[in-house]
């Protein structure tokens, strides 16, 4: 049970990732969550670090999809300026979202990671998947009301999981 928990890494920031990082591990896709990941829950807009870590994952053919639970139109909002594909109202931690996007862009779950910063959505999606994920500190430390209550959760099996997994490390 615990193990539906689980990262595959976890990484400071979505800005940590390396495009190298990605390859030697045979990923060609990143889906990322938005909010707190790719941008401020709270913001309309990234930021120049986005745009710098975008241009350079995509110089090397890495692919990036948007899955959100997050609205149609909240999310066009904030990626319009970056011409990223996105899967709205994804249903994580339901497989919805994630089995969407690698039906409709064609996508090998091999090749491919979903980042997030919530354990209780983005992992257990990913692992429902059978598709890798890295956790990435949010990148703001508040939250919308309803994520709130899932970070209550989310210390509580943050506990359980360090005990039973001592070598979970933030890189
Ligand atoms: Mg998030």
């Amino acid at each position: 049970m615990l193990s539906k928990f689980r990262p595959t890494w976890m990484i400071e920031s979505i800005y940590n990732v390396s495009p190298q990082f990605l390859l030697e591990n045979n990923i060609n896709c990143v889906l990322t969550d938005l909010d707190n990941t790719l941008v401020p829950w709270n913001s309309k807009k990234g930021s120049e670090e986005l745009r710098s870590w975008l241009h350079e994952v995509k110089k090397y053919g890495i692919k990036v999809i948007v899955v959100s639970n997050n609205s149609h139109k909240r999310i066009q909002k904030a990626v319009q300026d970056y011409e990223l594909p996105f899967v709205p109202r994804a249903m994580k931690p339901l497989t919805i979202g994630i089995r969407h996007a690698l039906k409709s862009f064609n996508l090998n779950k091999k090749n491919t990671v979903m980042i997030g910063d919530q354990l209780l959505t983005d992992v257990v999606a990913a692992n429902s998947c059978h598709v890798r994920s890295i956790l990435v500190k949010p990148l703001v430390d508040n939250d919308a009301w309803n994520t709130t209550l899932n970070r209550c959760l989310e210390k509580i099996i943050w506990n359980k999981l360090i005990k039973k997994y001592p070598n979970l490390h933030w890189e």
